[in-house]
């Protein structure tokens, strides 16, 4: 079988060796099989974060590795259209409502109740526009602004037990349920994370999910979308996170060194990729081990 993968940044900040890490293992994957295909998607649905600039580095950065792509560079902020249009029909299928609430409401509520559950994110959605009487709710959509969000127990209910299987952990049973009411299309941005991700993975085909291991719980909610939109599961490998040499995950926040500021001090990409394939990482990373 041949595989799709896909590596799809966020254009939010420029790219440090764990998305390095990320792309050549995506990439190894699709050229390990004739016909393979390795695609590039940039995920900037938020467009107050996502710069032009950032971009060009992460092409900039990829070219560095020698890591090809095959089809167009795809950007999620042109394929709106298609995101509606799924959101439409979870609407249709009264499995959203919208949210009228800011985050400061959101944190007043979970802090007046003594025991609020935690998803990935922090406390799940406390539900409060889940509730609102339907004169209230068709009142204010007119004339608020609003999030939509999934009614998770009734989209729990919709689908029944869902399974999706990763190649290091097995065979997983999807929990959606823990994350509560996630938001599917964001105040700001039209459309989120969940709902852009899912749609686009069976749009473009996308056999194998290549990620970090921090986005694995986002996957219940990937998996529960896709049997509520009749969409196929791709087959999951979350991998390992790296750590720097004190121990903490790399992210941008913490002062990573950029796979640019690597380019700029004469470090070769391309053998680089190479001890990567193979496993090896630079002196001063190690992998997560949770
Ligand atoms: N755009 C996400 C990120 O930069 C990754 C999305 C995914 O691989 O599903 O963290």
């Amino acid at each position: 079988m041949s595989h799709v993968s896909r590596f799809a940044p966020s254009p939010t900040g420029r790219l440090h060796l764990g998305h390095g890490w990320s792309a050549v293992a995506a990439h190894a994957l699709a050229r390990a099989t004739p016909g393979g295909r390795f695609l590039l998607r940039i995920e900037d649905i938020d467009q107050g974060r996502s710069r032009a600039e950032h971009v060009e580095a992460i092409l900039a950065d990829l070219a560095w590795l020698g890591l090809d792509h095959d089809g167009p560079v795809v950007f999620q902020s042109a394929r709106m259209a298609l995101y509606a249009e799924a959101l439409e029909r979870l609407k249709r299928e009264g499995l959203v409502y919208p949210c009228f609430c800011t985050r400061a409401d959101i944190a007043r509520e979970v802090a007046a109740s003594a025991s609020a559950p935690h998803g990935s994110d922090g406390p799940v959605y406390p539900g409060t526009c889940r509730a609102l009487p339907p004169e209230v709710r068709a009142d204010r959509l007119a004339r608020e602004p609003h999030a939509w969000r999934i009614d998770m127990a009734r989209a729990v209910a919709v689908a029944g037990p869902l399974e999706w299987h990763d190649v290091f952990a097995g065979t997983i049973a999807a929990d959606p349920g823990s994350q509560g009411d996630v938001v599917l299309a964001r105040k700001d941005a039209g459309v989120s994370y969940h709902l852009a991700v899912t749609v686009d993975d069976a749009a473009q085909g996308v056999t194998d999910v290549v990620r970090g291991q921090d986005l694995f719980v986002a996957t219940h909610v990937h998996r529960l979308l896709q049997a509520l939109l009749g969409l196929p599961t791709p087959e999951y490998h979350h991998h390992p996170l790296l750590v720097g040499s004190d121990g903490a995950r790399l992210a941008k926040r913490h002062g990573a060194p950029t796979l640019e500021s690597m380019r700029a001090a004469g470090v070769d990409g391309r053998a680089l990729a190479a001890e990567l394939r193979a496993g090896r990482l630079p002196l001063g990373f190690g992998l997560a081990s949770a």
